[in-house]
């Protein structure tokens, strides 16, 4: 039972450093380093993310970090307990380039991309959070939108049809604002 638990854990722990990194180094912290130039870039384009070995760099040393350090101090249960995190890890970077790159299909899915781009386009300071809430909630930084105004110069793909217009079926979750045909140039 202790391994489930050493995993979740990780896991958990996982998401909490996601919100912090993301609030303290994203949006307090003034200083200059990879993640904020990243992260800054990422938010001037929406479309933009760092590129795939600048992420197989992170996962390596977030992996041989957490996993060595826990090992060392709890063995096996702390290399469990590296392995939620790492895992959470992963899952995390998929989740957030897909809410960039595709509509949500479920409930969840729909939720965290209304949360996330409410972040990025009406509430930088709010948040923080890509796959949970949870830690949003805790430190007050929560903020459930109604209707999300996007730029439409910044709209993502999936929030344009062939018109250039919203679909009918995102209208009671987002409104694209500014005059069409003023779209900034999509990253590669
Ligand atoms: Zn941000
Ligand atoms: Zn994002």
């Amino acid at each position: 039972m202790i391994y489930p638990i050493a995993f979740i854990l990780g896991a958990l722990g996982w998401t909490l450093v996601e919100y912090w990194l993301h609030r303290e180094l994203g949006h307090v912290g003034g200083a200059k380093n990879p993640f904020t130039v990243e992260h800054l870039a990422h938010h001037k384009d929406p479309a933009y993310f760092a590129p795939t070995y600048k992420k197989l760099i992170a996962t390596a040393l977030v992996g041989l970090s957490t996993g060595s350090l826990l090992f060392f101090a709890f063995g096996a249960v702390g290399l469990t307990a590296a392995a939620g995190f790492v895992v959470m890890y992963v899952n995390y970077e998929v989740i957030h380039r897909r809410l960039h790159t595709h509509p949500g299909k479920t409930a969840y899915g729909r939720w965290a991309r209304r949360h996330h781009l409410y972040h990025h386009f009406r509430r930088p300071k709010l948040n923080h959070g890509v796959t949970t809430p949870i830690w949003d909630f805790v430190f007050g930084t929560l903020e459930v939108p109604q209707i999300v105004k996007v730029p439409r110069r910044n709209a993502l793909s999936w929030m344009l049809d062939d018109d250039e217009e919203l679909p009918p079926e995102l209208a009671d979750e987002y409104e694209l604002i500014g005059k069409k045909g003023k779209r900034r140039p999509r990253a590669a």
